[in-house]
């Protein structure tokens, strides 16, 4: 199926690892022109070579930039328009989880996961909010976590954080869709990626592998399906969402986490 967005103009915030990353390939896979930040210069470039060492032909902007920094939003905004001349797709992925129950979490935590979750989204909203405004194709997708809907004890912080997103989320669909902008997003249960590399180079027991220990938190969570998921499942329900393949849909979240939602 084709994605209808050949020379159409994707942005990425923390494209440069994991679901971001993938996320780009597919993008760039479907022929579009691509723009991707994140906080480390090392790991923007080793991801730049990487997708440039696949698409030679491809158009792509990689700028140092943090989220929350609003000046720098605003320059990579300005760089994405300058260098593309427009901007069809806002793909809001950049981001952390924090791991702790009530008792172990600080108040700089809580304030941090709050702005994170919420400033992690406005301020590339509005940076590039004029753009979106002038595209015939707009979208704005953020990577939301099921914990929104499903919060967890030891991420107390993050799930009330991700519930502030997933709100705000459904309120800014029903308020852009008279510029036509399309906003959505995915509730992610667990994903291997970065993040969950960190964890497991950090893990006390060094003796199992990767597979037995992600395959370990799968049986002991009860993920339905027995594994976590691979960054490239989450990137093709961004993808969907992002592309006019998904022309009709807004306010929408979509379920990403191998059968972990219990919710009705
Ligand atoms: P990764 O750590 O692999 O990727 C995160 C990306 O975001 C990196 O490119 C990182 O680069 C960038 N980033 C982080 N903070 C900022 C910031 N303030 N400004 C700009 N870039 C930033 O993790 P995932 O791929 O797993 O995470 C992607 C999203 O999915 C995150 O929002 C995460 O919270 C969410 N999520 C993931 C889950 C999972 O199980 N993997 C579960 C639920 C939600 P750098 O560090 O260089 O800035």
């Amino acid at each position: 199926m084709n994605a209808q967005i050949e020379d159409r103009v994707a942005v990425v915030t923390g494209g440069s690892s994991g679901i971001g990353f993938e996320t780009l390939r597919l993008l760039l896979g479907e022929g579009a022109k691509v723009a991707f930040c994140g906080r480390d210069d090392d790991r923007l470039a080793s991801a730049l070579a990487a997708l440039q060492g696949e698409y030679p032909e491809a158009e792509i902007l990689a700028q140092r930039c943090d989220v929350l920094q609003e000046e720098q939003v605003k320059q990579f905004a300005a760089a994405v328009a300058e260098r593309f001349g427009g901007v069809d797709m806002l793909i809001n992925n950049a981001g952390q989880g924090f791991v702790a129950h009530f008792a172990d979490t600080p108040r700089e935590a809580w304030l941090h996961e709050a702005e994170l979750k919420l400033f992690g989204v406005i301020n590339p909203l509005q940076a590039f909010l004029p753009w979106l405004e002038r595209s015939d194709i707009a979208s704005v997708t953020c990577v939301n976590s099921l914990l929104a809907l499903q919060p967890e004890e030891h991420m107390i912080a993050t799930s009330a954080a991700r519930a502030a997103l997933l709100n705000m989320t459904l309120t800014l669909s029903k308020d852009l869709v008279e510029k036509g902008i399309r906003v959505n997003s995915i509730l992610l249960g667990m994903v291997e990626s970065g993040q969950w590399r960190r964890r497991f180079e950090n893990r006390t027991d060094k003796s199992q592998s990767w597979p037995q220990w992600t395959g370990e938190i799968a049986r002991k969570r009860g993920i339905p399906m027995g594994r976590l998921g691979k960054p490239q499942e989450p990137a093709q329900a961004l993808l969907f969402l992002a592309s006019p393949l998904a022309s009709f849909t807004t306010g929408a979240a979509l379920d990403v986490s191998g059968g972990f939602c219990r919710h009705l």
